[in-house]
C-alpha cells in the first residue's frame, strides 16, 4: 500500500501532546484534510505551515467552526514538531526491525520468544475478518482452532509511521503471554499488562518515554461514551494498580505465568481483594512511568467538550459579565451563550447566573489538562 505525507500526520498526533478527545475522530478528519501529500519531512512540515497559516486568520465573530479550526491549530503546532523531532521512516519497511528490537529485550528480561513472524494483511483473517483495531496477535490456539499460521497480524490501511511500531510492542506482549494457556482468550488485564510491559516499558526504552505516554493516553483515554473499547481503560487502570503495589517484576512475572494466573489476578482486582494476589516478584519502579501510572488512575475522561466552551473557559473569569465578555473577545453571542450553558449545565466547571460568572473551577481542569475538545 502507498504511503503518503497524510498517513504521517495521522501516526504523529498519537505520540504528540495534544487536546482533542477522541484520537479516532481526530486522525480521520485531520488526515482528510492533508489528502495526497507527499511522505517527504519538509514537504509535510511546509503543507502544515500552510495550512496553520490559512486557518488562522478568522473573519468577523467567532463561533464553533472558528474555535474549532483555533483548537485544531494549537494541536497540529505539537504534531508539527514531533514531526520535525523524529525519524519520518515508511513502517511497511520498519515494523520488522522494530519487532525485533522488541524480542531482544524481552529476552534479556527472561521471556523466551522464538522467530515473531509479521503478516500485512488486507483483512484479518477468518473468523476475525470484522475485528476492529490495527494489530491483532494470534498464537498457536488460533493456528489449531482456525488453522491461522502463528504470528502478528497489521491491516495494511491502518499501518502508520510513528504509531503502529509502538502498538507492535503491545502485541508482542500477547505473544509472550500466549506461550502458557493459549486456550484462554486474551482479553482483559492482559491488555493492561500488555500496554505497561510492553509499550511503557520496553518501547518506552527504544522509542522514548513522552512517545509511549502519549500514545497510550490518546487511545486508551479516547472519549466514546458507551463503546466497548472503554474496557481498554479498566484494563490499563488495573495494570496500574498492579504496577504502583509490586512494579514492574511483579508483570513480567505474570506474563511468565500465563493466563491462567492473570484471570486470577483480575478477579481479584474487581473483588477488590488485593491482598490475596499470589505476587511471585516484586520491583522495578520508574519515576516517570510511576507518574504518569498516578495520572492514569485518577483521570477525568469525561470532561470533553465543544471547541467554543473551551476557549470561553479558557479565557472567561468569575465575576465576568456574559454580554460584555463575548463582545470583547469577538464572540457570536448566541453560540457562546450556548457554549457557557454547556460548561455549566453539563459539566458543571462553572456556574453563571444569565447575567455573570458567578463561579468558575474550569480553570483548574484546563490546568491539569484533562479538559478535553471534540470536534465531531
Ligand atoms: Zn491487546
Amino acid at each position: 500500500m502507498e504511503i503518503n505525507g497524510s498517513k504521517a500526520i495521522g501516526g504523529a498526533l498519537y505520540i504528540s501532546n495534544c487536546k482533542f478527545g477522541n484520537v479516532l475522530a481526530f486522525r480521520d478528519f485531520i488526515m482528510k484534510e492533508f489528502n495526497n501529500i507527499p511522505f517527504e519531512k519538509k514537504e509535510i512540515v511546509s503543507k502544515i505551515e500552510e495550512y496553520i497559516d490559512t486557518k488562522s486568520h478568522i473573519v468577523g465573530e467567532i463561533g464553533q467552526k472558528d474555535a474549532k479550526n483555533l483548537l485544531i491549530i494549537e494541536d497540529l503546532k505539537n504534531i508539527k514538531d514531533t514531526i520535525i523531532s523524529n525519524p519520518l521512516e515508511d513502517p511497511f519497511k520498519s515494523i520488522d526491525k522494530y519487532v525485533n528490537k522488541y524480542c531482544e529485550k524481552i529476552n534479556k528480561i527472561g521471556i523466551e520468544l522464538d522467530d515473531v513472524k509479521t503478516f500485512i494483511v488486507e483483512k484479518f483473517p477468518k473468523p476475525f475478518e470484522n475485528a476492529g483495531g490495527t494489530a491483532i496477535n494470534f498464537d498457536v490456539a488460533d493456528k489449531r482452532k482456525y488453522g491461522i499460521e502463528e504470528g502478528i497480524y497489521f491491516k495494511e490501511d491502518r499501518i502508520l509511521p510513528y504509531s503502529t511500531q509502538i502498538l507492535a510492542s503491545h502485541e508482542i506482549i500477547h505473544r509472550a503471554a500466549s506461550m502458557k494457556h493459549p486456550h484462554l482468550l486474551a482479553r482483559g488485564i492482559e491488555d493492561g499488562i500488555c500496554d505497561y510491559v510492553g509499550i511503557l516499558y520496553i518501547c518506552r526504552e527504544i522509542i522514548g518515554s513522552d512517545a509511549c505516554k502519549n500514545l497510550v493516553f490518546h487511545l486508551r483515554f479516547r472519549h466514546h461514551p458507551g463503546s466497548d473499547w472503554n474496557r481498554y481503560t479498566t484494563n490499563l487502570q488495573q495494570a496500574a494498580v498492579l504496577y504502583i503495589n509490586y512494579g514492574f517484576e511483579s508483570l513480567i512475572e505474570i506474563i511468565k505465568e500465563g493466563r491462567i494466573l492473570m484471570e486470577d489476578v483480575e478477579k481479584k482486582l474487581f473483588l477488590g481483594k488485593i491482598d490475596e494476589i499470589p505476587i511471585i516478584k516484586k520491583g522495578n519502579w520508574i519515576e516517570d512511568i510511576t507518574n504518569f501510572s498516578y495520572r492514569i488512575l485518577t483521570y477525568e475522561k469525561t470532561l470533553v467538550v465543544s471547541p467554543l466552551a473551551l476557549l470561553i473557559a479558557k479565557n472567561i473569569n468569575s465575576g465576568d459579565n456574559i454580554k460584555s465578555f463575548f463582545r470583547d473577545n469577538n464572540i457570536k453571542e448566541r453560540e457562546g451563550a450556548k457554549a457557557i450553558e454547556e460548561l455549566y449545565e453539563t459539566h458543571f466547571v462553572l456556574i453563571s447566573d444569565g447575567e455573570k460568572i458567578t463561579c468558575d473551577r474550569s480553570k483548574l481542569y484546563l490546568d491539569a489538562g484533562v479538559m478535553r475538545y471534540f470536534i465531531d
